[in-house]
């Protein structure tokens, strides 16, 4: 039989770089599987529904909620979102590793109930980096890069609480780090 998968946990401020390093990751670990969250977030120009994300409404989400079908969910600046448990816990039994890209209030309620999964945390080279990035990528409206930048701040507080750091100051190498994190697991793992 198949051994269990890793289940990863990876935090970031919005801007960060990070759909490219998952990209990066997915690129380069065949038995990586991405989790696909729910949102009641509108779809950006170019996100697919059911790659990206599930674009839920706001009463899909509840029921979602009442019924236990999430893993973690939380609210993040003005919407919902959420990690459908399904299709987790399927990977995980056939035995491949399961990437969660959420936000820390997620992140801790993962912990919570999987001690073991492994927590990243993807930290910006510098807060005026973030800033440049979030205006660059023009998909937010000043009002909402603003209450991102706030609510970026107090996420990279919460950065020590995970297992690991890593700056993303540049693509590669950032990707080779977390693939060198994830290979170290397995081997502690496979020890076990
Ligand atoms: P965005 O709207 O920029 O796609 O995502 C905003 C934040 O929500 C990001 O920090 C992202 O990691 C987080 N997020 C995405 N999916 C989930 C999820 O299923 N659960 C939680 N808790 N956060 C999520």
């Amino acid at each position: 039989m198949s051994e269990r998968g890793l289940l990863i946990v990876l935090s970031a401020p919005s801007g960060c770089g990070k759909s490219t390093i998952v990209q990066g990751l997915l690129k380069r670990r065949d038995r990586l599987k991405f989790s696909v969250s729910a949102t009641t977030r509108a779809p950006r120009e170019g996100e697919v529904d059911g790659r990206d994300y599930f674009f839920i409404s706001h009463e899909k989400f509840d029921a979602m909620v009442d019924n236990g079908e999430f893993l973690e969910h939380a609210q993040y600046v003005e919407n919902r979102y959420g990690t459908p448990r399904g299709p987790v816990e399927r990977e995980l039994a056939a035995g491949n590793d399961v990437l969660l890209d959420i936000e820390t209030q997620g992140a801790f309620q993962v912990c919570g109930q999987c001690p073991d999964a492994l927590m990243v945390f993807l930290l910006p080279p510098s807060f005026e980096e973030l800033e440049k990035r979030l205006i660059l990528r023009g998909k937010d409206s000043p009002e909402v890069i603003k209450r991102r930048l706030e609510v970026a701040r107090r996420e990279c507080l919460e950065a020590e609480k995970y297992d690991y750091r890593i700056v993303n100051d540049e693509i590669e190498r950032a990707v080779s780090e977390f693939d060198s994190i994830i290979e170290k697991e397995r081997r502690k793992i496979n020890k076990q």
